[in-house]
Order: structure tokens, then sequence, then C-alpha cells
């Protein structure tokens, strides 16, 4: 039994079963339409407007019916506020005007409203804008609903997508093929839409503050990846600099391609084995276009898509399936369900610091049913190839413990059943909460692997939020925190004879990569386009020096100082990946 405490607003006493509702609120599109399109959006707003006024008839008279005229009133305001010219026609003027979408035509009205309300004295009056919230909220689903309606996974067009943020489950169902590249008000290279990006190779620049302010809907906008540029209608000069700028980095990439089949191997004769992150299981082909010598990281959640619900057991052996199959004879490591830290889960955002809350498998506490499926499908498709199973959010021994236990209940279940699967799948653990680090030592005792997330393990041991452009210039790969973590894991698995990896975006950066080389790690496993510069960089150092670089900077007190004594000992990898 739980008491919980509030304030009464209404007497009376009813007890009956609890139905719980939330909000969901969608994406709204800023697109701009073409001359002729203009009257047809004008219809599928009134229609909208329409919808809705007759949906608050209803209610109304329902109200009207069952509880008496005289509480109804509430929704002869709203309908008031429908109909008013002040909402309706300047709606419908704004996309004449302004040859915008009905849906940013509406929000466009809503936000002048609100500050028309937030200046009233009378505190009745003010509070009425969240009637009108209401009231929006509704023409915006019965936009939603209509044909026609923008969609992220139908892009009208090939187009520079300009966002605030763009949610995981926002990016699992982008029309990725017509996104030429992405450009966002927050984040920063470890957001997980700057992941993608890379990974799908479309130029992206985020944390830019306020573009979805000061780009106008359909603006030429020139996005610069490397530089982080973004210029909005370039003159013909600049956009000549910038198409230069991109023909020479196609013909780069094309040159680093050809790097394909070169192994890692430090001067000295020391391997390295560079595989790829993979959020799609299309990226596969990627990956192998790249040379990647297996997926390090497959972000299996990506499977949930907008829909937000888990795949079948089926479904997910034929995912597994495909990519050993595609990746032949390389292994395939997944990531279990990794959900509920970003609103990416069934569940939504899992708590007031979704980053520390209920995250991962941490959900298991909630239901082990998502989880029983995925390692059934998983341990089943381990009698097809080399798959590996790995644990994301791992704090310790306590909740490895549970996630093994759960594994060995799956394998008895299948047993019992008759169903083919490899008894010996190996097991790790994604390092990346940073008392996982600590006791590395011990969770080398329960499982066959390690692989360091460095993104949630850097954010965590610095305390930086790594999707706040604001504090990015903390958030510091090479501090000195990081790198003694780093060397204390390598140290703890080796003692255990753990295979070792880092599938943090530390491993694709080149002088980083050197780095970690330096401390120990012999697998690395990046975003499939950083395989080749990666390489190249591996290539040039041997894995001695690296190591008394590693050394040296162990000896150093701050994250700048490190910087400056590895580009100073590296010019070359440091000019040739800035
Ligand atoms: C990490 O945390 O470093 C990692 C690889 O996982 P993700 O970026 O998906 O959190
Ligand atoms: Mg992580």
């Amino acid at each position: 039994m739980t008491g919980l405490r509030g304030t009464g607003v209404s007497p009376g006493v009813a007890v009956g079963r609890a139905l719980v509702v939330e909000h969901e609120t969608g994406p709204v599109f800023r697109l701009s339409l073409p001359p002729d399109g203009r009257e047809a959006e004008v219809l599928r707003l009134e229609q909208a407007l329409a919808a809705s006024a007759a949906q608050l008839e209803a209610i109304k008279e329902r109200l009207s019916r069952e509880v008496g005229a005289k509480h109804a009133y509430i929704f002869d305001a709203h309908l008031l506020m429908l109909r008013d010219p002040l909402l309706r026609e300047r709606a419908v003027e704004v996309v004449r005007q302004e040859s915008v979408n009905a849906e940013w035509a509406l929000r466009t009205v809503s936000e002048s409203l609100h500050a028309l309300f937030s200046q009233f004295s009378d505190a009745y009056l003010r509070e009425r804008s969240t009637d009108l919230d209401d009231v929006i909220g509704r023409i915006q689903l019965n936009l939603r609903g209509s044909p026609g309606a923008p969609s992220l996974a139908r892009l009208p067009e090939p187009v520079v997508l300009v966002a605030g943020d763009l949610r995981p489950s926002e990016a699992a169902e982008l029309d990725w093929d017509r996104v030429l590249a992405i450009v966002t008000d927050v984040g920063s290279s470890t957001y997980h839409t700057a992941i993608i990006a890379r990974s799908l190779g479309i130029p992206a620049v985020a944390g830019l503050k306020d573009a979805t302010r000061r780009i106008a809907p359909g603006a030429l906008v020139a996005v610069d990846g490397v530089s982080g540029e973004v210029v909005v209608e370039p003159s013909p000069e600049a956009l000549a600099t910038l198409r230069a700028a991109q023909e020479q980095h196609r013909r780069e990439d094309e040159r680093l391609r050809g790097t394909r089949a070169l192994l890692a191997c430090t001067p000295d004769g020391v391997a390295v084995r560079l595989e790829a992150n993979v959020e799609f299981p299309e990226e596969a082909a990627t990956a192998q276009l790249y040379g990647a010598q297996g997926i390090g990281l497959f972000r299996s959640e990506y499977l949930l898509g907008r829909g937000l619900r888990f795949p079948t057991e089926e479904q997910q052996l034929d995912v597994y399936h495909r990519l050993l199959e595609q990746m032949h004879p390389f292994p395939v490591t997944v990531r279990t369900w990794d959900v509920g830290g970003d609103a990416l889960g069934p569940t939504g955002p899992s708590s007031p610091n979704p980053a520390l809350g209920e995250r991962a498998l941490r959900l298991l506490r909630r239901s082990a049913e998502p989880f029983r499926v995925q390692l059934r499908a998983l341990l089943r498709a381990g009698a097809h190839g080399p798959i590996r199973i790995m644990f994301p959010f791992v704090s310790g021994v306590s909740d490895l413990r549970v996630a093994l236990g759960l594994v060995e209940q799956v394998k008895a279940e299948l047993r019992a059943e008759g169903i083919p699967f490899r008894d010996d799948v190996p097991v790790g653990v994604n390092i990346e909460v940073p008392s996982a680090a600590v006791v590395a030592d011990r969770l080398a005792a329960e499982v066959d692997f390690f692989s360091v997330g460095t993104n949630d393990l850097i954010q965590y041991l610095l305390a930086v939020d790594r999707t706040d452009p604001r504090v990015s210039s903390l958030y510091e790969p090479m501090h000195p925190a990081v790198l003694r973590t780093l060397a204390g894991i390598a140290r703890a698995a080796d003692a255990s004879s753990t295979s070792l990896s880092v599938c943090g975006e530390m491993a694709g950066q080149p002088l980083q990569a050197v780095l970690l080389v330096g401390l120990g790690y012999r697998e690395l496993s990046m975003a499939p386009s950083a395989i080749p510069r990666v390489k190249e960089a591996l290539r040039a150092v041997p894995a001695a020096e690296a190591r008394q670089l590693a050394e040296r900077c162990l000896e150093l007190a701050s994250g700048s100082e490190i910087e400056a004594l590895v580009r100073e000992a590296l010019p070359a990898v440091a000019q040739a990946a800035p």
C-alpha cells in the first residue's frame, strides 16, 4: 500500500479502477509551401477547425445533458476561442502570407496569443492561456490525423532538417534518404542524432541554440559538418567555397575508402581490430564498405522506432540473423535495450532526470518480458554465427547478476522447448557507469568481455550532460580522470584476460584512438566512416610510442595539458583530423 497526498479540490468520495492518461506531443514541422499549395493547406486547416468545433459542440452537448447547461460554459469559451478571428483568420492569413503549413501557422498564432494573454492584469483572464493550449492542441491533433499531414517518415523532398531537439525515437523513424544535413539547437558530438548522422555519412551541426528561430522555412542553408558552419542564404562566393569543401570531402572520403583492405596494424606490428557502431540494420553494408571487422555495437533500441513497440522474437531473430550474414565471418555485438534514458522507450521519459533514472537494465525491475524476448532471439541467432550480448548501464555486480540470471533462465526455457540456440554466446558489459569502472575487476570475473562506452562514462565521471551545448566545453575526453579510469579498466581486463574494447565516440577520433592503443586497448568500435582515418593514424604510430605517450599523459594534471601534449607528439595525426 502506498499513501499519496495532494490538495482536495472537489469534495466527495469514490472508489474505482484507475485509467491513466498521458499526453503525447509530437514534432511540429515548419514547411515552406509552393505558391499553388497554399489554398489546399487553408482547406486542411479549415477542415481541422471544423472537426475541432464539432468535437467541442459534442462535448458541450453531452456535458449539458449530464451535468446541466451551466457547467458547459467552459466549452463555450473554447468554441469562442476557436472561432475568434484572432485565431482562425490570423492562422489562415499566416498560411497564405508566409506560405507555411497549417501546423506552423497555428503555432505562430498561438505564440502571439500567449504573449497577449500574459499582458492581462486580471489573473482569471491570464489563466485562460491554458484553455488556449487545450484548443490549439485539439486542432493540432486533428491536423495530424488529416490526409497530407507532414511526418518525419515521409519528408516532402530532400531537405536540411532544422530541429530544436531530435529525439532518438524521431531519428529512428526519419526518412533519412531525404535528409541532406541536420542542424539542431541542442546537442554535441556524442548526442545521439549526431552519432547517427555520422554513421550514415550525413553532415550535421548540433548545439546551435536558436537555429530553429533563425532559419526561415524554405531558406537555402549550407551546412559544413566539419567546421560547424551553417550559412543561411549564402552568397554565390560563400556557396562556391562550401561547394569546393564538399568536393574535397568527397574526394578524401573516396581515397580513405581505398584503404578498406589494409589492416589496422601499427608500424611495430600490433594489430588493432576496428569495428563499426550501427543503429539501423541497413548500415551493415556501410560498415563493410569502410572495412569494419565486425559490428562492435548494435544499438538495438533503434528497432523500436517511433511506435515505441518492442519487435517480436521472430522479427528480432530475422534482424540479428541478417546482420550476422552480412558481416560474416566477423562478430556482431548486440547491446540489449538501452531505453528510458531519453524518452526512447515504451514508457517515455523514465524519471525527472532520465539520464540517472529508470533506464536500460533498470527497466528489468519493472518487467523482464522485453529482455526475455530479446535474449531468446539473441541466443537463437547465436546458432547462425558469432553474436555477442552486451548489457548497458550496469552499475555493479548485483544488477549484472540479475541480467545473467535471466540469460540462464532463457537458456533453460529454450532447452525445454527444444529450440536450437548457442549455449556459449559471449556475454559482456558496456562499461559506462563510473561505479562499474571502479569494480571492473569484480565484473570481469562474471563476464566474457568489456566494451567501454566512453560517451556516458565521460558524462557521468565529469558530471557533464552530453546533450547540453552550454556545457560541452567541459566534456573532456582527455581529462585525467577519464584517462586514469580507462587505464584502470584495461588493467582489470588484462589481469583476468577479459576481452576489451571501446565503443564510445573516443574510439573514432584519431588522436584519442592512438591514446587508447597506448592505454592497452586493441579493439575499437566507431561510426563506419571514421574507420579509415583511425586506421591511417594507427598505421603511422608505433604502439610502443603510443604507450609512452599515454604514460606521460597519465602524469599530467589537466585535460588541456594532455591534449596539448598529444597534439605536439602526434602532429601529423592532429593535422589530418582537427
Ligand atoms: C556510450 O555511452 O559510449 C555508448 C557507446 O553508448 P550510447 O552512445 O548509445 O550511450
Ligand atoms: Mg551509453
